[in-house]
């Protein structure tokens, strides 16, 4: 029995690979999983459960149909798709975990997260971030028309494009120091999270014992996946 993790796809229209893979995904390996999580940023962008783009309802119809068979489905919000809301929750079957997540793998404690939290040198975007996780904010956003919305998520996503060219691969990287204080603070072995688009397992040195650090992959070229039973967790590239 297998529990699997992923993030940071991005799909789009315009990238129906990324799409055509998720599906297959859903339709075979998560078939037989016991259950899915994903980490945030499955969707390039979203500015509302109400937008009828009908590549998001393909997506939706599919993680529909797994839920529907009796295998869940957890979603984390990541900083593209954090206005993922309780239409889409309804819509397809999925449940909404709060980033941070506690879960216990086999016996070992695991905190699950999509990982924008860690990344704290990067001041400008944790600003930005507070802001539009307030549901207040939110709120405002959802009252605007579906139009006004998408021109506000294309503005935005050309600002930030801008602003990673001008930055530096350690500022939008993880902390080191605040891996180690959340590690420490949820007291867990294992930290699991995505948006970094590094994969790679660390071990993290907490002095006193040792943890994990796994960072799931994009799926932009290719997928990537934890998967995880009694053995462990492994982290899988899927070519495709
Ligand atoms: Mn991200």
């Amino acid at each position: 029995m297998t529990t699997l993790f992923i993030s940071d796809l991005h799909l789009e229209a315009d990238r129906p690979d990324i799409g055509k893979q998720f599906l297959q995904f859903l339709e075979t390996d998560a078939n037989e999983a016991d259950d899915l999580y994903i980490l945030g940023d499955l969707f390039e962008a979203w500015v509302g459960d109400d937008d009828p783009n009908t590549h998001y309802f393909t997506i939706k119809r599919a993680l529909r149909k797994l839920t529907d068979s009796g295998i869940p489905v957890y979603f984390m919000h990541g900083n593209r798709d954090f206005m993922i809301g309780s239409g889409f929750a309804n819509e397809t079957g999925v449940k909404i975990l709060k980033d941070p997540y506690k879960v216990t793998m086999y016996g070992r404690k695991t905190l699950l997260s999509h990982g924008d939290v860690l990344c704290i040198d990067d001041v400008q975007y944790q600003r930005v971030r507070k802001m539009v996780r307030d549901p207040d904010w939110q709120a405002s956003m959802n009252a605007k028309p579906l139009k006004e919305r998408l021109r506000i998520a294309q503005e935005a996503r050309r600002q930030s494009l801008e602003q990673t060219i001008n930055k530096s691969l350690e500022i939008m990287d993880v902390n080191e120091d605040e891996v180690k204080r959340v590690i420490q603070e949820h007291n867990v072995d294992v930290l699991l999270h995505g948006h970094t688009h590094r994969p790679d397992v660390h071990t993290v040195d907490l002095g006193n014992r040792k943890a994990k650090r796994i960072v799931l992959g994009d799926w932009y070229e290719q997928g990537s996946v934890v998967r995880w039973d009694s053995r462990g967790p492994k982290l899988e590239a899927m070519p495709r």
